[in-house]
């Protein structure tokens, strides 16, 4: 969408179906809203019933912590879209801008040139291949990345801190509270409003105990863990669960070198953290951001490659620098509630960080998107 308004021909390929859902809680930090915002998609996603949260709740044991979120210039609050309303409206809003998108095609390697520079795609298209030629190939293809595979990205931070995530949906929860309860030790548990009425409800807990307890009966694990905390029984009483639960075994964090000779990397592909930080998607959208700005100048202004592209890494690098600590600390779930609480101011001086930057010349101003 970014490259495109940049005047870029952008063809877009996913291997999944238009409208598909993606493993998430949803919950948008408020620089992913004041980006959607920019963006000219966050009444969009407004529109399709989309609840603004005012209130976030932290429990760390001791009376609730309640934080308000209202408020700062086009940010009215919080939005948790379900990805079948956010990826479906970024999608329209990048063919508006002029990109071609094409789903249900899957790269299945890159090639490159005589000097080892990337210079396309190999498509697969069912019952033939195609290689398509590009000046750049960017992998926005998650975490198990096949162009990162393809370049030979080099790993810079590895962190194996991770938790484990079960959630369902439910009816009957307030539409305008986010909660994150860190009281128990081994334990967090959330509730995030999102779409047609219906709240997600997640409960983390170690890769360990998901491995044993979990796999292959997220139900029965997920109900043990109402059955052994008052705080979640009492939660979720006169609730009604919406569809099934959903897993994920959970996976360490990383960094990984962002770009190379005719190609970089940007979201999951790039740069993972673990979900309790809920800023996967506001970390896409950041990276999509500094990115397709880099990019627009070494394209349009003749800006010299490595060095555009360098910024866009920079700019990443310190950004992941301090949110990666609080993050991997929080989940590995062994703190107790004043430490919980330490790590989540931590995280938060690191968002207010990210908002500066987003206030700064590093990224396109908000006149300059139509
Ligand atoms: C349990 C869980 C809860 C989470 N909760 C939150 C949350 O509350 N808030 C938040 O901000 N983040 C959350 N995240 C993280 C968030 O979902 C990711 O960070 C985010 O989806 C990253 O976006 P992405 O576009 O980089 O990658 P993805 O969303 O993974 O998208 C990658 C795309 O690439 C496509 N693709 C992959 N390989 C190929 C290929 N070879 N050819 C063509 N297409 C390909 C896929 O089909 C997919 O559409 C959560 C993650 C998990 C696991």
């Amino acid at each position: 969408m970014l490259l495109a308004r940049g005047g870029l021909r952008v063809l877009a390929v996913d291997r999944s179906a238009y409208g598909s859902d993606t493993l998430s809680t949803h919950s948008l930090s408020k620089s992913g809203v004041l980006l959607l915002s920019r963006w000219g998609v966050l009444d969009r996603v407004k529109a399709a019933g989309t609840p603004v949260t005012r209130t976030v709740e932290f429990r760390y044991g001791g009376d609730p912590v309640r934080i308000d979120v209202s408020g700062e210039g086009d940010v009215d609050g919080l939005y948790s879209p379900r990805r079948t309303v956010l990826d479906v409206e970024l999608v329209d809003e990048a063919r508006r801008s002029g990109a071609e998108i094409c789903h249900g095609v899957s790269v299945a390697g890159l090639s490159f040139d005589p000097t080892g520079r990337v210079n396309g795609v190999e498509l697969n298209l069912g019952t033939s291949t195609r290689r398509i030629g590009a000046r750049f190939v960017l992998g926005a293809d998650g975490g198990r990345s096949r162009v990162a595979a393809a370049v030979g990205a080099r790993t810079i931070v590895e962190d194996p801190s991770c938790s484990a995530f079960i959630f369902s949906y439910r009816t009957g929860l307030a539409d305008d509270l986010i909660q994150n309860d860190y009281e128990v030790r081994g334990r967090a548990f959330g509730v995030i409003p999102t779409n047609d009425g219906l709240a997600c409800v997640w409960v983390a807990m170690s890769p360990q105990r998901f491995r044993t307890e979990a796999r292959g009966n997220l139900e029965g694990a997920f109900a043990a863990e109402v059955d052994s905390s008052e705080k979640m029984t009492e939660l979720l009483r006169g609730t009604e669960r919406v569809g099934g639960f959903r897993g994920a075994p959970g996976h360490p964090g990383f960094l990984r070198q962002a770009h190379g000779p005719g190609w970089a990397l940007v979201g999951d592909a790039g740069y993972y953290k673990d979900p309790v930080s809920a800023h996967g998607i506001t970390d896409a959208f950041v990276g999509a951001e500094l990115l397709s700005s880099s990019l627009i100048d070494v394209i349009n202004d003749g800006a010299p490659e490595q060095e555009a592209l360098a910024r866009f890494q920079m700019h990443r690098d310190a950004l992941a620098a301090t949110l990666m600590p609080p993050v991997a600390a929080l989940a590995r779930l062994d703190l107790d509630g004043p430490a919980s609480a330490m790590a989540f101011r931590q995280l938060n001086e690191a968002l207010k960080s990210e908002w500066q930057l987003l206030h700064s010349d590093a990224v396109a101003q908000p006149a300059a998107v139509c």
